[in-house]
């Protein structure tokens, strides 16, 4: 049986979590996009929000980083809120590639849907799908409005970052034009490609993650806020996603090891959302060779297996 979670004994393992993880050496910054390059390799937080709405907190949980892979979640929140799951299945498809983030082949070997609303292709096709179709500013307005749900608190854009990343983006141009001949951009390719790389470009901090990742965990009630955010039924459909294809090729092994579903972002943050029970977050800039970021990975595995929570049953094992 797990021990009962209280805001204490997560002080006390988080504590554990970062004074075993904070030497950690591995990993390197996403160096495809410049701006994510020249972050300070050893910046590491960890925050933790219970469903009291406290959160707990160790590190440089205030500092702000590209938000990156982490906001598909978020953006398909919004789809999911704005159409339902049926349709959102339908459009875009709920399954796991199994291939890197930003794989074309994974288009191309699906190219009946683009796979899940968390690669770069389907979370291109979500931002494409964003009501009101056809106005840039209205959906920026929508996907910042939910961005700032989730998290409790505005984000604000990283004008750098989303620069950096706009002038860099070529591989991320062909799947928006891909996915235009595959009938699966629902609105202006090139615009809808603008909206995600500036959704990605957002700067967010672990607190805010550990919120949006408790808001999930709580059937879409924002603990700290205490506002409704999306339906309750759509937390598990959202969940599933996380679960599926969080960590991309990389997905099974992390959930093997660590019993959360999380989903990372080339940023270095992590978010992980354990149902009924708690949101994590942990940001660290060093990424192993799949784009996740190593401290953040062993922070989170320590702690959800010190508390003995798994997402498929209790886990008392080592
Ligand atoms: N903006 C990044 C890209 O499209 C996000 C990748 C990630 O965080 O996995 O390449």
């Amino acid at each position: 049986m797990s021990q009962p979670i209280t805001a204490s004994l997560i002080r006390e393992v988080i504590g554990e979590a970062y004074e075993a993880v904070k030497n950690d050496k591995g990993g390197a910054n996403a160096n495809y996009i410049p701006f994510l390059a020249n972050i300070p390799s050893d910046l590491f937080g960890i925050a933790v929000c219970l469903p009291s709405g406290e959160v707990i907190e160790t590190g440089d949980t205030e500092y702000v980083f590209g938000i990156e892979s982490v906001s598909k979640v978020l953006t398909a929140i919004l789809v999911l809120q704005q159409y339902g799951a049926d349709e959102v299945l339908s459009k875009i498809g709920a399954d796991a590639t199994g291939l890197p983030f930003n794989s074309i082949m994974a288009i191309l070997l699906e190219k009946d849907h683009p796979s899940t609303p968390l690669v770069n292709a389907g979370a291109i096709s979500a931002c494409s799908m964003v009501k009101p179709v056809g106005d840039a500013d209205k959906k920026w307005t929508a996907i910042t409005d939910m961005l700032t749900a989730l998290c409790g608190s505005p984000l604000k854009l990283l004008d750098e970052l989303y620069k950096s990343e706009t002038a860099t983006n070529f591989n991320n141009k062909s799947i928006a034009w891909l996915l235009k001949n595959y009938g699966r951009i629902y609105d202006d390719p090139d615009m809808s490609l603008d909206l995600y790389t500036r959704q990605c470009s957002m700067g967010v901090t672990a607190r805010q993650l550990a919120i949006c990742g408790a808001t999930i965990a709580g059937g879409g009630l924002n603990p700290v806020t205490r506002t409704q955010v999306f339906d309750p039924s759509l937390a598990p459909k959202i969940t599933s996603l996380i679960a599926t294809v969080g960590f991309y090729e990389h997905t099974g092994d992390w959930l093997y090891t660590s019993g959360i579903p999380a989903k990372t972002g080339v940023g270095g943050g992590i978010m992980g959302t354990m149902p009924g029970k708690f949101g994590i977050a942990a940001f660290a800039p060093p990424l192993d060779d799949a784009g996740n970021s190593v401290k953040s990975q062993k922070a989170i595995q320590y702690i959800t297996n010190k508390l003995g929570v798994n997402i498929f049953g209790s886990c008392s094992c080592k």
